[in-house]
């Protein structure tokens, strides 16, 4: 356990002192003024806003205690209600879901959104007339995480048409039942780099025995071939009533559904038009069907009918294989399922969970066929734009001609996105636009592993601990002389000059520490001097402090260093003191998030345990840093959670000077009053 100050909690009851650190820590960071009562209200919210929903069934209990507790919380009761999802609760408050900053995540999916619907290239499917009538302007996504987090915007529920989309999830479940050999002695795994509906197959030599043999099966299970052959291998002994249902009841796993709660989420929707339509038009299909038996890959099962040749007329009893017959009839059906971009959002999340359905915690699929469908995903999933796609984006994904299209992030989350207009693949143009512009802001390439571009943000990291992370480490070792891990950090082509919340560099504290190496260092290494948030470039700090050497090294520059604009109404006044907390990071996270006026990450820090009034090397704190930038909001509530009024930094400023120096007029009101 980490050594830890309580000093600013002194006015949290006695008893509370006494109970779980833990629990007690949430409720800390949900109170207001009164220390010992939370608002019903507020708890309702910062779990609403951590991206949970209020029909998730993890917190049904929950909510219906929140819902008859009145509009306030002690203690004991709060423990009550969070005991029947401690833990969920737990990372909600602390900001540990999959998506720690879900309300900056949305913002910025929202505005992705709402440039990507000016979009209106592209054509509808018009194959068949119920595709070709669907409203071409309609556009949803839904991003559901595997902590079960759901964002979802514009048509999310709206219900359209899986169509290809059921590919995938008809390959995981053959591969359930079959495993991989057997159903890939059926298939292939190779990207055909053909139309999807291409009836060339894939010849390939086994060495059998000892003999030689040649195969001829689909490229895929992601072509249409591939998909017939993988439905006809679903449960082959059943009806089709049967196997339709077991189908259906599969996708309803995945999504959330199950044959006992009351509270279930929908079962997939069967459009049995759309399937009789693709029965119609189908005849490229049913010729695959039938290049399928020719090849030996459909087993036929039926018996011919006894020959009755009537020898009196030119007419014999036409026979239609029946397993031809079989495998269209449920491939066309499990094309015709209709389901909403939530749902299938929900479905890709399981598969990003490693098939455990992230809202119910239910496994679904096995991990192993999981890690086996998502490569082919990788390689064949979007037509034949499949390589380009995953060059850019880098996600598994799949999309269907009914317009959707979703994207699995392993172990982070799944997307949908539903917006009719085909491009020639008969990809989703906005489907596709919005997956670019994810993954162009967003760490989510399977490959950004080694990227160290630090415009793009990692989303599974909250934002101010992503900006503590690209400066803290060579902050510290700048501060400590700790010269190897700088020489690592400038081998992985970090950039040593990014500053903190003040814009203080490694620069500024090793010339403020002292450490004459780690300046010689950075110099020879170019990192050039930038003012931090009062003009100076640490050439004062050495002075101050009487760091002859680093001052010879930084004339060496030739530069004129402007002085700092420090500004200190009354350096005998009063001091308080700011707390020592050991994990530097989260100190620097505090400052920044108080920075950008995130009262809810700032929350989330205390709940993590983290005393509001923790300063860094400059003894800066969250209330410097909420003055300076004049964000009352932050201000406020750093106050309330009893951070000391009179805190001096490096400089003896104390954050009411910040806010003058500033001119932060709401700010300085404020903090005169309770001088
Ligand atoms: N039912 C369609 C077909 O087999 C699926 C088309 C698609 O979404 O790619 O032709």
């Amino acid at each position: 356990m980490k050594k830890n100050s309580y000093k600013n909690k002194a006015t949290i009851s006695e008893k509370l002192k006494t109970i779980s650190k833990r629990e007690a820590d949430l409720f800390y960071s949900l109170c207001d003024k009164k220390p010992n009562v939370i608002k019903t209200k507020n708890f309702k919210n910062a779990l609403l806003k951590s991206g949970l929903k209020i029909n998730d069934n993890r917190l049904h209990n929950l909510f219906r205690k929140l819902d008859s507790s009145g509009d306030e919380i002690y203690f004991e009761d709060f423990k009550k209600i969070i005991s029947s999802s401690e833990l969920l609760v737990e990372k909600a408050l602390r900001g540990e879901l999959a998506l720690p900053d879900f309300s900056d995540f949305s913002k910025s999916i929202d505005k992705m959104f709402d440039e990507v619907i000016k979009n209106k290239s592209g054509e509808l499917a018009s194959y068949i007339p119920p595709l070709a009538k669907v409203d071409p302007d309609q556009f949803g996504i839904s991003i559901v995480t595997v902590d079960g987090q759901i964002y979802q915007k514009g048509d999310y529920n709206v219900d359209f048409s899986l169509q290809s989309m059921c590919k995938p999830f008809n390959y995981c479940f053959a591969l359930e039942k079959l495993g991989l050999e057997l159903v890939h002695k059926h298939v292939g795994k190779e990207p055909s780099g053909r139309q999807f509906n291409d009836l060339t197959l894939l010849t390939r030599s086994l060495v059998e025995k000892s003999q030689k043999k040649t195969t001829t099966i689909p490229f895929n299970p992601m072509v249409n071939a591939g998909a017939i052959m993988t439905a006809c291998l679903i449960n082959s002994d059943d009806s089709y009533k049967k196997r339709l249902n077991f189908v259906k009841e599969q996708y309803g796993k995945l999504i959330g559904w199950s044959a006992k709660s009351k509270f279930d989420s929908k079962f997939p929707r069967f459009n049995k038009n759309v399937a009789r339509e693709e029965n119609f038009t189908g005849h490229n299909n049913l010729a695959i069907g039938y290049l399928l038996m020719a090849t030996g890959n459909l087993p036929s099962k039926k018996k011919k009918p006894k020959t009755n040749i009537n020898t009196n007329k030119d007419e014999f009893d036409f026979y239609i294989e029946p397993s031809v017959t079989e495998a269209l009839k449920l491939y066309f059906s499990t094309c015709s399922l209709e389901m909403t971009a939530t749902e299938i959002a929900t479905a890709a999340s399981t598969l990003a969970n490693n098939g455990v359905c992230p809202v119910t915690q239910n496994r679904i699929l096995k991990q192993k066929t999981v890690r086996d469908c998502l490569p082919i995903l990788q390689s064949s999933g979007m037509y034949d734009a499949s390589g380009a796609f995953f060059q850019q984006v880098g996600l598994p994904a799949k999309s269907g001609v009914g317009g959707g299209v979703f994207l699995v992030v392993p172990q982070l989350m799944g997307i949908c996105i539903f917006s009719p207009r085909l491009d020639e693949q008969g990809n989703s143009v906005r489907g596709i636009e919005m997956a670019k512009q994810i993954t162009s802001k967003y760490l989510v390439h399977i490959f950004d592993g080694a990227m160290t571009n630090a415009d793009r943000i990692d989303p599974k990291i909250p934002i101010s601990r992503w900006r503590a992370n690209s400066c803290g480490e060579a902050i510290w070792a700048a501060s400590n002389g700790d010269i190897r891990t700088l020489e690592r950090l400038a081998s992985e082509q970090k950039d040593l000059s990014v500053g903190n919340a003040d814009m203080r560099t490694p620069l500024h504290l090793a010339a403020a520490e002292g450490q004459l190496e780690v300046v010689k260092f950075l110099l020879k290494n170019g990192v050039n001097p930038v003012p931090d948030r009062w003009g100076g470039y640490g050439y004062f700090d050495a002075k101050n402090n009487n760091h002859k050497k680093i001052l010879n090294e930084l004339d060496k520059l030739n530069i004129k260093f402007s002085k700092p604009n420090h500004f200190v109404e009354d350096p005998e006044g009063k001091t308080d003191r700011i707390a020592k907390y050991d994990d530097e990071l989260m100190v620097s996270e505090l400052l920044f998030s108080a920075a950008r006026n995130d009262t809810t990450r700032i929350r989330q820090l205390i709940a993590k345990g983290v005393p509001v009034h923790a300063g860094n090397f400059d003894s800066r704190t969250a209330l410097h840093l909420a003055a300076a930038e004049g964000n009352l909001e932050t201000v406020k509530l750093l106050i309330n959670f009893n951070h000391p009024l009179n805190v001096r930094d490096r400089w003896k400023s104390t954050p009411l000077d910040e806010a003058k120096r500033e001119k932060r007029k709401s700010v300085i009101i404020y903090l005169k009053n309770f001088k």
